[in-house]
């Protein structure tokens, strides 16, 4: 077998002093976060700071999230993004956003970034009806689980060919394993990561990354 790395905490931490570049804001953010119940939703420092590297790699000037939860993901992404680069955001929840706007404010980075409060279904349909098809380099799904089927296609829409779709949670805890759990989530992440499997629309790595993570590359 090849070899895979079991991280315990003294080493996470290097990982963490070594490969990630937090900034003050984030820290602050994440910090906050943690006092408020749904803290687990926050993606891991070294998931955002890959995100960030990717959303640079691929000189990504438009970029679009499903699932902002205290905005951490969408202020890595605005930081990575340039001057005049956008971010739309869903979310539907009024509290969570709160705590990302102070933080996207004390950031600068506020401009870049569009909260759109709604159900991100109605905002992804409002995009597609007003042509936006291909119009975007980058978007990261990581929302309520039972839609992110219909997220993905949206995307796969609305992304441009060579674009990159990342999707959060797709190991969820190891559950996508275990046949005893048919809850409507882990039912929706099993038949998910099996359709994109073989999707010829995309190339694909699942990553072990937070709670797995899948990146797609829109063929
Ligand atoms: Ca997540």
């Amino acid at each position: 077998m090849s070899r895979r790395l079991a991280i315990d905490d003294a080493l996470y931490d290097y990982l963490l002093a070594h490969g990630t570049r937090e900034t003050e804001v984030q820290r602050r953010l994440r910090a906050e976060t943690a006092t408020i119940r749904g803290a687990g939703m926050q993606i891991s420092p070294e998931q955002g700071q890959l995100m960030g590297l990717l959303v640079r790699l691929i000189g990504a000037k438009r970029a679009l999230e499903i699932g902002t939860f205290t905005g951490y993901s969408a202020l890595t992404v605005a930081l990575a993004l340039p001057p005049d680069g956008r971010l739309i955001c869903c979310d539907v929840n009024e509290a969570w956003t709160e705590v990302a706007r102070r933080h996207w404010d004390a950031a600068r980075v506020a401009a870049k970034i569009e909260l759109r409060l709604a159900p991100a279904l109605e905002t992804l349909a409002e995009l597609r009806a007003q042509r936006q098809d291909a119009s975007f380099d980058f978007a990261f799904i990581d929302a309520d689980k039972d839609n992110y089927d219909a997220y993905y296609e949206h995307c796969l829409v609305l992304v441009r060919p060579g674009g990159l779709i990342a999707i959060d949670n797709v190991l969820w805890s190891g559950k996508v394993l275990d046949p005893k759990d048919r809850s409507t989530d882990t039912q929706a992440l099993r038949a998910l990561n099996a359709k994109l499997k073989d999707d010829q629309r995309i190339d694909l790595t699942m990553v072990p990354i937070g709670d797995g993570l899948t990146l797609a590359r829109v063929r």
